[in-house]
């Protein structure tokens, strides 16, 4: 079975002659289709937000990753539901085009979906509906340049830094430049203009004992991604320790095993030593003694960067994605400078406009341009709910107080930090992702709503 479009780009599906079929026409199509739809975005409406919650998946062989970026979620969750790839698909195109925003355009889909239930529930056609969120969409997307801002202040710092980025990591001879090799970490609490070019690699970690040398030239670095320890007897097994001696003889053996481990460092010469996991004091007044200087608990991220500069060969994907992520926001900026706040101030500013903007439309596209409006909503009520607010309550007060001052920065405290303006907080997204995200949503919701023939095996 395959998804296709016809001349008019009208969606279809394919399915092999001889297959058994069940088939699902006009609004049962849409229903089931839009709850397929509804179901994605559900799963991912609770990871919105800066306390959005992880996701485990494990994979068929066992891998298992640990996320909230909506992009990887659904990437791995191998749906076979047409309609639910779709999403996947959405998510997807957004990763693509904006590297950011990927978990927000489909909790947006499902919300749209959400109120075209109830509109085609009230009788209203899909194509009218179809055709309301498409001037809706318009008017959100035009408004959101209306509230924008530039944030010209540091636009040629940036541009300098990411040039001279790219440039120290291009290989000329190959005409190609692997972006995996730069990555963007954000401090809180500094200025924009702080932003600072590091040739290298940075980690925020002191020496594991203060009496350690601060600065080590030429290292040569064993990163350790097993423990730096000797092992541990835990629950699994048994010691029967009844003597001083028995005592004694154990810590020694554990004492020999950890200067054997050191020793072995020692002796492929390594001068600095960066663990992924902890050691215990002992372990570290051992170091300090025998002249070896380590880093301990250090991220997987900065272990895998620190592992490609000096040569080894591993990869994570959880680095890959976060520097992806931070250079699209870089890139994006650098492309199109505007902004708009974040915590759902955008969404609810857009809102407003698009439910003032429904009364002049004199057709029953009214009713779908309202709902449109309302969809815009659940973003924020999304990130409110994710954060432990009352999302109804906090939605309406956060509103009244947008149109009362007039003031589209007004979004939703997630971290409660005291106050609801998104530009004292400094959240904010670029203006072009939250216009791809809302423009995203908006096709894959209208190329849902015009398919009204449902045609599958039986047994599917
Ligand atoms: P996405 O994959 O869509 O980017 P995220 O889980 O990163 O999803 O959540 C992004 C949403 O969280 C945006 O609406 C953004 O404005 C909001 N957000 C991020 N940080 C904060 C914050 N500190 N306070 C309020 N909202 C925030």
């Amino acid at each position: 079975m395959a998804l296709a479009f016809d001349e008019y780009g009208r969606p279809f599906i394919i399915l092999k002659e001889q297959d058994q079929k069940t088939r699902l026409r006009g609004i049962d199509a849409q229903k089931a289709n839009i709850s397929a739809g509804k179901a994605v975005a559900r799963i991912l409406r609770t990871s919105l937000g800066p306390k959005g919650m992880d996701k485990i998946l494990q994979s068929p062989d066992g891998d298992v990753t640990i996320t909230n970026d909506g992009a990887t979620i659904l990437e791995q969750m191998d749906v076979d539901n047409q309609i639910a790839k779709l999403m996947v698909e959405l998510s997807r195109s957004q990763d693509y085009e904006i590297g950011d925003g990927t978990t927000g355009v489909v909790v947006m889909a499902g919300a749209l979906l959400e109120q075209a239930e109830r509109l085609l529930e009230r009788g209203i056609h899909p194509i009218r509906i179809a055709e309301g969120y498409e001037m809706a969409s318009r008017i959100a997307v035009e408004h959101l340049e209306h509230i924008s801002q530039n944030v010209n202040r540091c636009k040629r710092h940036l541009a300098e830094i990411s040039v001279k980025a790219v440039l120290s990591v291009a290989d000329l001879e190959r005409k190609d430049v692997n972006l995996d090799m730069i990555k963007v970490e954000g401090k809180v609490g500094g200025k924009l203009e702080d932003t600072e070019l590091i040739y290298g690699i940075t980690v925020d970690k002191d020496m594991s004992h203060p009496q350690m040398p601060k600065q080590i030239e030429d290292a040569k670095i064993a990163i350790l991604t097993c423990p730096f320890e000797p092992p541990k007897p835990k629950t699994k097994h048994k010691v029967d320790i009844d003597t001083v001696e028995k005592f004694q003889t154990l810590r020694l053996q554990e004492q020999k095993y950890f200067d054997d481990m050191v020793q072995k460092c020692k002796d492929v010469g390594a001068t600095l030593v960066i663990c992924q996991w902890g050691f215990d004091d002992e372990a570290n007044h051992l170091l300090m003694h025998r002249n070896l200087p380590a880093v301990r608990w250090v991220g997987g991220v900065e272990l895998e960067l620190i592992a490609i500069a000096t040569g080894n060969k591993m990869m994570i994907e959880e680095t890959k994605r976060s520097i992806h992520d931070a250079l699209c926001v870089a890139r994006n900026l650098i492309r199109n400078n505007s902004i708009v706040y974040g915590g759902g101030s955008a969404e609810i500013s857009c809102s407003i406009a698009v439910e003032a903007a429904a009364d002049k439309y004199p057709g029953v596209e009214q009713y779908a341009i309202r709902a449109f409006a309302d969809a815009l909503d659940s973003v924020p009520m999304a990130l409110a709910e994710n954060s432990g607010l009352q999302p109804i309550e906090t939605l309406s007060a956060v509103k009244s107080q947008q149109i009362k001052d007039n003031n589209p920065h007004y979004g939703i405290d997630c971290n409660d930090v005291g106050t609801n303006d998104m530009r004292e907080q400094d959240v904010f997204e670029t203006l072009i992702g939250k216009q791809q995200q809302i423009l995203l949503a908006t096709q894959v919701v209208k190329m849902i709503l015009k398919i009204d023939d449902v045609i599958s095996p039986s047994d599917y």
